[in-house]
């Protein structure tokens, strides 16, 4: 064999080898690209589900705050909260008042018209009641047909005006029944932050007292608290 045939062989020989390495780059690169896609994926369907179970959370979290019905705070929540305002007010030196209302003779829409009925009444208090307040006070539904604000900034007076207002504005809710119509009407007990020594329970307990006698005075009025 002569020198150039030598020389062409080996040039294939080369050739060969190069182009086999091509092959075997584009395959690894193929393997790459779908382990790459593969990964891609994996990462988003990741991250899709931390979204969801973030949303679930959320979603848990609002639904151990509110009362169901209503939507307003239950009463766990306006614990937390009111500790807040009370602490704030205690700070500022700041007025703070606390109101009870109980929905009169509740127990009779529920016998007349049905507890589907009375839930519906239920809903309009609570509606009826918020769309009294300030973005800064508080309102719960405490237990079945008994709400319970808290007023930021504002004394005993102040809120026995808002007290007035909410029992005016559900007074004039007008709800039918097939072809009844019919209104209700409740008692409000009002007390406000005696000092820095005051609490909570206490204001609660003294709006319930008054509550009490709003229901002994004859219902649909306001009694606010004194010593
Ligand atoms: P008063 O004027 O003394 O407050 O009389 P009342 O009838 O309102 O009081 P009572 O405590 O006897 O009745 C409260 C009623 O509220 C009884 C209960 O069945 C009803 N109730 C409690 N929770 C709910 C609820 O979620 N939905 C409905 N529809 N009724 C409820
Ligand atoms: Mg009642
Ligand atoms: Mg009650």
């Amino acid at each position: 064999m002569n020198e150039i045939e030598l020389l062409k062989r080996r040039l294939q020989r080369e050739k060969n080898i190069r182009q086999q390495a091509e092959k075997i780059a584009e395959e690894k690169s193929r393997e790459l690209y779908l382990k790459g896609e593969e990964l891609k994926n994996a990462l988003q369907a990741e991250s899709e589900a931390k979204k969801k179970i973030e949303a679930l959370y959320q979603e848990v979290e609002r639904l151990s705050r509110i009362d169901p019905l209503t939507e307003l705070s239950n009463r766990r929540s306006f614990s937390t909260d009111a500790l807040r305002l009370l602490q704030l007010a205690i700070r500022h030196k700041k007025k703070l008042s606390c109101a009870m209302l109980d929905i009169d003779f509740f127990k009779k829409v529920n016998d007349t018209y049905g507890h589907d009925f009375g839930d519906k009444v239920l809903i309009a208090v609570a509606k009826a009641s918020r769309n009294q307040l300030r973005k800064t006070d508080l309102l719960a539904r405490f237990g079945g047909e008994e709400f319970c604000f808290l007023f930021a900034e504002t004394d005993l007076n102040g809120a026995a005006l808002i007290a007035e207002r909410i029992r005016l504005a559900i007074s004039k809710l007008e709800f039918h029944f097939e072809k009844i119509r019919f209104s209700v009407t409740v008692s409000i007990g009002v007390s406000g932050l005696l000092d820095s020594n005051d609490n909570m329970e206490n204001m609660i307990k003294r709006s319930d007292t008054s509550l009490y006698k709003a229901k002994e005075n004859g219902r649909n009025r306001i009694v606010i608290w004194e010593n």
